[in-house]
């Protein structure tokens, strides 16, 4: 099945994100920082308002925005 590509962005508080509690949006496997693969640090303000992440599990990408 071809994954959903609307959620390839989700929003997340980054305390949510930095303590693993944000679920991946295609199965819910939490993810955090550990699984970042690129931060967006060419965009101001610092620090980094998303990260791409990809997923442990089912290895797919997806970015998450900060909301707070
Ligand atoms: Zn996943």
């Amino acid at each position: 099945m071809k994954p959903d590509v609307g959620k390839r962005r989700i929003e997340a508080p980054r305390v949510d994100f930095l303590s693993y509690k944000v679920k991946c949006p295609f199965d819910g496997t939490l993810v955090g920082p550990r699984f970042v693969t690129r931060e967006h640090l060419d965009v101001p303000p610092d620090p980094p308002y998303a990260a791409t992440v990809r997923c442990p599990a089912d290895k797919e990408l997806f970015e998450v925005v900060f909301s707070a």
